[in-house]
C-alpha cells in the first residue's frame, strides 16, 4: 500500500470520528488536498512535526505516555512545516528543529531528495524565534553535516542579530550558508511567483529573539503558523480576526491542562491552555474556519489520537495536525 494510501485511509478514520457537520465542512476541504485522489498538484504546507521543543519522546522521560511514543509507528517530531511547490519544485522550511534529520524523510517529492544531495535543499528558510525546538537544528546544516548551500533565511531582525552574533550560527552567517533576510512584521513580502509570506509578533518569552508567527499565502489559500504564544489576552492583534483572515490557521496547543507539568509552576511557561483557547475560537470554527492545534508538550494527552482530549478536541470541530498531513495552499 502506499504512503499517500495508507494516509488516505487514516484520515478516512479521523472522518469517520467527526460530527455530520464537520465532515461536510472536512470533506470540502479534502476535496482540494493535493495527496487525494484527484487532488490537484498545487502548492502545500506539510506538517513535519506537532511536538512541543523536546520533541516527543522527551530525552529522559520514561513515563507511559514517552514510551508509548517509543513505540509508535510513526514518529513525532518537533513543530515544524515545510512548504511544498510541486510544479516549480521549490521547497521551503518553516522552523528548524533538532529532529531535523528525519523530519526531511517526510518531504516525499523525488526532486527534493536530488536537491538536498546537491546541498542546496531549500529555496529559503523561514524562522520564528530562538527557542532550541525552532532553530537549533540548523547546526546539522552547516560544514559539519548538510554543508548547505546559500539560502534565504527570513526572521525578525532581533532573530538575524542572534544568528549573526552568536556561536556556532555566525559562522553559518559569515560563511554565507545563511542569507539573512530580516522581514518587517505586518507586512505581505512576495517570496516567489506563486508564494507571500507575512510575519506576525506574537508575545512570547523573549531571552534571545522576538518571536513571530507566519502567514503563507498561496495561489488558492493563505495558512498561519504560530506555534509559541504566552497569551491571546496579550496579543496586540485579536486572535478571532487573524483567524477568520486565513483558510486554515495552525496554533500553539503546548498544554491542555494546567495540572500537566508536576513540580513546575505553569506561569513559568505560559501558553494558552487548549480549552481557552476552543472556547475563544469555537465560534469562527463554528462558522468554518479550520483551527489546527500544533506544538503540543509530552505532557498533552492529546498528543494521542485515542485520548478524551483529542476526541473532544474534535467534537468541538477543531483538529490536532499529525506529521504527514498536507494544507493546500
Ligand atoms: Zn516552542
Ligand atoms: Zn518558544
Amino acid at each position: 500500500m502506499s504512503l499517500s494510501r495508507r494516509r488516505f485511509l487514516s484520515a478516512s478514520t479521523a472522518v469517520a470520528l467527526l460530527a455530520p457537520e464537520r465532515l461536510r465542512a472536512h470533506l470540502a476541504t479534502a476535496a482540494g488536498h493535493p495527496s487525494f485522489p484527484g487532488g490537484q498538484a498545487g502548492p502545500y504546507a506539510l506538517v513535519l512535526g506537532i511536538a512541543q521543543d523536546a520533541g516527543m519522546p522527551q530525552v529522559g522521560c520514561y513515563a507511559e505516555r514517552c514510551e508509548r511514543a517509543r513505540g509508535r509507528a510513526s514518529p513525532r517530531y518537533a513543530a515544524s512545516l515545510a512548504l511544498v511547490e510541486p510544479e516549480a519544485q521549490r521547497y521551503y522550511l518553516v522552523d528548524v528543529t533538532p529532529d531535523v534529520t528525519r523530519q526531511l524523510d517526510l518531504i516525499e517529492e523525488p526532486g527534493f531528495r536530488a536537491r538536498a544531495g546537491e546541498r542546496r535543499p531549500f529555496d529559503g528558510i523561514f524562522l520564528t524565534h530562538a527557542h532550541i525546538g525552532h532553530y537549533a537544528g540548523l547546526a546539522v546544516l552547516g560544514r559539519e553535516g548538510l554543508g548547505m548551500a546559500p539560502t534565504p533565511t527570513y526572521c525578525t531582525a532581533a532573530m538575524a542579530d542572534f544568528l549573526r552574533t552568536n556561536g556556532p550560527w555566525d559562522l553559518m552567517v559569515r560563511e554565507g550558508r545563511l542569507d539573512l533576510r530580516p522581514t518587517e512584521p505586518g507586512r505581505w513580502h512576495r517570496v516567489d511567483d506563486r508564494l507571500e509570506a507575512r510575519a506576525l509578533l506574537v508575545p512570547h518569552r523573549p531571552e534571545y529573539s522576538d518571536t513571530v508567527g507566519w502567514m503563507f499565502r498561496g495561489p488558492t489559500a493563505t495558512v498561519l503558523y504560530l506555534p509559541d504564544i504566552d497569551s491571546w489576552e496579550r496579543w496586540e492583534l485579536d486572535v478571532e480576526d487573524v483567524v477568520a483572515s486565513v483558510d486554515v490557521a495552525l496554533v500553539d496547543a503546548s498544554f491542555y491542562s494546567a495540572e500537566e507539568v508536576p513540580g513546575r509552576d505553569i506561569r513559568d511557561i505560559p501558553h494558552p491552555l487548549v480549552p481557552s483557547s476552543m472556547d475563544r475560537l469555537q465560534g469562527r470554527v463554528d462558522r468554518g474556519a479550520r483551527v489546527v492545534f500544533t506544538h503540543l508538550n509530552n505532557t498533552n494527552p492529546a498528543l494521542f489520537e485515542d485520548s478524551a482530549e483529542a476526541a473532544e478536541i474534535r467534537r468541538r470541530g477543531f483538529e490536532v495536525a499529525t506529521e504527514g498531513m498536507r494544507i493546500p495552499l
